[in-house]
């Protein structure tokens, strides 16, 4: 069959990795079909346990990796998940519920309703910004569903990949395998067939993925990145935005995939804007950033060079505040910048604590710059103008669009976090995790008298008349 030759194909050539393949077939092994609520719910409530009692080792885990503070930690990652956990938990019942449709009158008599089956064993990649976060909430999603799964932990926090393989090993070695490793590592896991591949991470990596579960048919669900653009006009509270803005953009030093990645407004607002973006980060970190215990510290060496290497591309004189780097500490600066909007920090995501303020003309201006790039995974409107909000809601497209507050869309429970094109596809959260790691089945059920389809039967003397 096409399936099997196309399987059969080689891919990159890949070593021996019997670890790989061990976890694997373990996950497979220990899949149930009809998983029930309660089994569920335990797994659920291990995953919390996990969570709850280790929250210290995770803690040391995310400030080796990342500086990450304590206070951090647990809001975007601990405290997140925990919070994710128990909606899941809450409405899980609810949602496994079949849920009963009417059947059209040339139907009857008949019942119909549609049921969420387990799509049976599912990959979990995520990336290492939010490495406990990324990892452990969609696979409470996927748990939820009823699958099994296997979990690949980025190799870049490494610190956090070593200590939630050992914890997801003690609580849920029964339903959880996980690989840890790099790129040969990787690539032997996805010559697996999976039921669905759940990908956080970059754009490049996500055609590797796809075209590795390609081969399977197996979906994907992909949650990438990108540029995601912050409008600010003179209409809003520039003091408030400007301390907003500074939150969302060097929360985890900038290593957020839906960071504000530079702001767009006129000259005039920008102006305005640059001292009290100073002045909030005086605010929030302290005079010399480099001694606050709220800030982090860029993930490795190679990710710190990528980021000096943009800035050593700026002129001193377009530097708004910061710059300042520590190699050995990993540490760079809460900086602003001024840049073109076709500079060279416009090429790619910046994904560290460098915001480029960057003039456009008007909103309809930065609304062609906007559109004119890869739709975004987050865009960000500051403005008390209700035409301008109008304007960015009905021409430009992006993952989420949030007025007046950066991340915080990804934090409401009920709405699906993802992208759309480049920055991703198919969502997740709440409920969006449950449907997005569950089948929908059709299920009909008709009785055998009167038997009402005579009529669809040949010679189709019923239907004759109707024609
Ligand atoms: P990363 O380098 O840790 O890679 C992510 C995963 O891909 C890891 O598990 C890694 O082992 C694997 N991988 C890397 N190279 C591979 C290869 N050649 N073949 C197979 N697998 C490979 O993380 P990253 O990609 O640098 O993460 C940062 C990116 O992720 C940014 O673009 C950011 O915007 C995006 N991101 C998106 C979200 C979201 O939810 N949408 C969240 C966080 C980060």
């Amino acid at each position: 069959s096409t399936r099997s030759t196309l399987a059969a194909a080689p891919a990159a050539t890949t070593g021996d990795f019997p670890a790989v393949d061990a976890a694997v077939a373990r996950a497979r092994a220990s899949f149930v079909p009809d998983l029930d609520l309660e089994a569920r719910l335990d797994r659920l409530q291990r995953l919390e346990d996990l969570l709850r009692e280790n929250r210290e080792a995770l803690q040391d885990a995310l400030a080796a990796d990342l500086g990450k503070p304590p206070a951090e930690a647990w809001l975007t990652e601990i405290g997140f998940t925990l919070e994710e956990i128990a909606g899941i938990r809450k409405e899980l019942r609810r949602w496994m519920a079949p849920v009963r449709i009417p059947v059209p009158l040339s139907l009857a008599p008949a019942r119909s309703r549609i049921e969420h089956q387990p799509l049976g064993t599912v990959l979990v990649m995520a990336p290492w910004n939010y490495p406990v976060q990324l990892v452990l909430s969609p696979l409470a999603g996927a748990l939820a569903a009823g699958n099994t799964v296997v979990v690949k932990p980025s190799e870049v926090s490494a610190t956090v990949s070593a200590v939630l393989a050992g914890l997801l090993e003690t609580y849920l070695g029964d339903c959880v395998s996980v690989v840890e490793g790099g790129v040969p590592e990787t690539t032997r896991l996805l010559e697996h067939r999976f039921d669905h591949v759940f990908y956080t991470g970059n754009g490049t990596v996500a055609r590797i993925v796809m075209a590795a579960a390609a081969r399977h048919l197996t979906p994907v669900t992909l949650e990438l990145g990108g540029k995601s653009p912050a409008w600010v006009d003179g209409s809003t509270d520039l003091r408030t935005a400007a301390r907003r803005i500074v939150w969302g953009k060097f929360l985890n030093a900038g290593q957020t995939c839906v960071a504000p990645d530079h702001v767009l407004g006129t000259p005039g607002t920008l102006a305005a804007l640059e001292p009290e973006l100073v002045r909030a980060v005086g605010e929030l970190y302290g005079k010399d950033p480099r001694r606050s215990g709220s800030y982090g510290r860029i993930v490795t060496e190679r990710h710190l060079d990528r980021l000096t290497g943009l800035l050593d591309q700026v002129p001193a004189e377009d530097v708004v505040c910061g710059g300042a780097a520590d190699p050995e500490a990993r540490y760079l600066a809460p900086t602003v910048v001024r840049s073109a909007p076709d500079g060279p920090l416009m090429a790619e995501e910046i994904f560290g604590p460098v915001l480029p303020l960057v003039p456009v003309e008007s909103a309809e201006h930065a609304v062609e710059l906007v559109t004119a790039r890869d739709k975004p995974l987050a865009l960000y409107v500051f403005t008390e103008d209700r035409a301008v909000k109008e304007l960015f809601r009905r021409r430009t497209s992006s993952g989420g669009l949030s007025f007046n507050a950066p991340l915080l869309q990804l934090s409401s429970p009920e709405l699906p976090f993802g992208g759309v094109g480049e920055s991703g596809t198919g969502a997740y959260h709440g409920k969006f995790s449950f449907t997005t790691f569950s089948h929908a089945r059709a299920v009909l059920d008709k009785p055998l008298a009167p038997d009402t389809l005579r009529v669809v039967y040949p010679p189709y003397r019923g239907l004759r008349a109707l024609l």
